[in-house]
């Protein structure tokens, strides 16, 4: 551990207005555990922002001291880059704050914020913006990665929507980055992942959403899944934008609309949101339960905010979590052969592998145009690794290996950065893709030290 000499600390102490936690101090276990239990690391302090200024005197401390930085917004990210070993933790959970322009359907949004607090605020008013579909998951990291979920078919990625943000970069300045001011930053900001300061503040374009949607699952039995994602893959390739389709295949959990044999067994299931009128979202669905013979289905009109929880419960905190990721622009049957293939040899009851569908909106946007540049991706494919002890770890890490081997071939360009391993160093470039000279370049100027490492890193050259 680094050694912090007490007067330092005592110094930087009268000048920040938020908690200071040292190893030693009680919360500082609570604190700096992730979401991704695999990571288990150790800061030699946590600083707990409480405001824009906190944040500039965080940084000029573990500048001057010339320490490891990490910046921890919800904490979800799987490459654990939120918390570092012997270094300072940025904590901005605590900087929760949303405001609200109805009239102009604006949302100013605080870097603490989770997707639940964000979408509960502004549903309020029956907005939204697209977000993931994890209520727990931080507003931030996922905005720097890009950001998909139920709406971004119709409304874009949530990069698409973010208007301007507030930015502390690594020498203390202060920017405002927007379209028209500090252009540059504003453009690496929309997918280069936390490379060129802390973001005190995002705004957002909302757009009315729900408060009611119709939503659901529908259940196949496993023998049916080449049927099943085939037909899915073919049906989401023209549906209408305000109609999303996921698919994932896992263990079935024991949900009580399956029938209880079905409980523990592989299944295909097909999660969908209508983010339009629910009468005419009944006619656009009626499709999908022709796909085989489903074991169930739990369908209806609910709260958006309701069914942006509802996978809650099987992505709680906690458990190990070991991923990887690939962007498609079409599901060729080769993929659709190799997820079923490797869905039949789950190593854990929790392990699964989800198909994301994207497309729509997010196509239109030039691939330059911000940071983030994998237009074509029309599916993201999440093979998500989790179980409970370390003993699982061997076993786990290797199926996720040989499935995302596999499926490469029928990969497009880029991948989702918000979905790397701490391990996949050498994907880096490849997933930034078409952007990536141009984020170096702009790392050189906002960023020339990499004071900002802790992420899915752009080094300065
Ligand atoms: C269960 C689960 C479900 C998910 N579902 C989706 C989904 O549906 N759609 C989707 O797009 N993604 C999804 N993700 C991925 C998610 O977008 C990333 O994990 C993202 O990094 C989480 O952001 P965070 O703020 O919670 O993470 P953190 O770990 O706190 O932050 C991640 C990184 O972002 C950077 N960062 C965070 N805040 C700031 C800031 N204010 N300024 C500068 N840099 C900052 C830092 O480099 C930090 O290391 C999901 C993740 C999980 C675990």
């Amino acid at each position: 551990m680094k050694e912090l000499i007490k007067a330092d600390i005592d110094a930087f102490k009268t000048h920040f207005r938020g908690e200071v936690i040292l190893p030693d101090d009680a919360g500082y276990d609570e604190v700096r555990q992730i979401w991704n239990a695999m990571i288990d690391r150790k800061p030699a302090l946590i600083a707990r922002c409480t405001s824009t200024e906190d944040v500039v005197q965080a940084i000029a401390f573990g500048r001057t001291q010339n320490l490891l930085i990490s910046i921890r917004g919800g904490g979800h990210n799987i490459a654990g880059n939120a918390v570092c070993d012997e270094g300072l933790m940025i904590d901005l959970s605590l900087m929760k704050d949303v405001q609200v322009d109805v009239a102009t359907k604006r949302a100013h949004v605080g870097p603490g914020c989770t997707l639940g607090e964000f979408d509960a605020a502004v549903q309020a008013y029956g907005l939204a913006t697209p977000l993931g579909i994890n209520s727990t998951t931080g507003v931030a990291g996922l905005t720097l990665g890009g950001g998909f979920g139920w709406l971004s078919r119709k409304y874009g990625m949530t990069i698409d929507n973010l208007l301007s943000a507030e930015v502390v970069t690594a020498d203390g300045r202060q920017l405002h980055a927007s379209e028209e001011e500090n252009a540059d930053l504003f453009w690496g900001l929309r997918g280069g992942g936390g490379n060129f300061g802390v973001i005190t503040r995002f705004e957002f374009q909302l757009h009315p959403v729900g408060p009611d949607v119709l939503c659901g699952l529908i259940v196949f039995p496993f023998d049916q899944a080449k049927q099943v994602i085939t037909q899915f893959a073919r049906f989401t390739e023209t549906m209408p934008e305000e109609l999303n389709v996921w698919m994932v295949t896992r263990k079935a959990p024991p949900l009580p609309f399956l029938p209880e044999d079905a409980h523990g067994k592989e299944m295909v299931a097909l999660a969908l949101c209508y983010a339009g009128n629910p009468e005419e979202g009944e006619a656009l669905i009626a499709p999908l339960r022709g796909f085989g013979t489903a074991l169930g289905e739990h369908i209806g009109v609910m709260p958006y905010l309701a069914w942006q929880q509802a996978f809650d419960p099987l992505l709680a905190k906690g458990a190990r979590n070991y991923w990887k990721s690939h962007n498609f622009a079409q599901l060729s049957d080769g993929v659709i052969d190799a997820i079923i293939e490797y869905a039949g040899k789950l190593p854990s009851p929790q392990c699964e592998i989800f198909i994301g569908t994207i497309g729509g909106q997010t196509t239109r946007v030039a691939p330059e145009a911000m940071a983030y540049s994998s237009r074509d991706a029309c599916y993201v494919m999440n093979v998500h690794g989790r179980w409970e002890s370390a003993d699982e770890d061997a076993d786990g890490i290797a199926w996720a290996r040989a499935f995302f081997a596999k499926s490469q071939p029928f990969a497009s360009s880029g991948a989702y950065i918000n979905f790397l391993t701490q391990e996949e160093t050498d994907r880096i470039a490849f997933a930034y893709g078409a952007t990536w000279t141009r984020l170096i370049q702009l790392k050189n100027k906002y960023d020339p030290t990499n004071l900002f490492r802790m992420n899915q890193n752009i080094k300065p050259e």
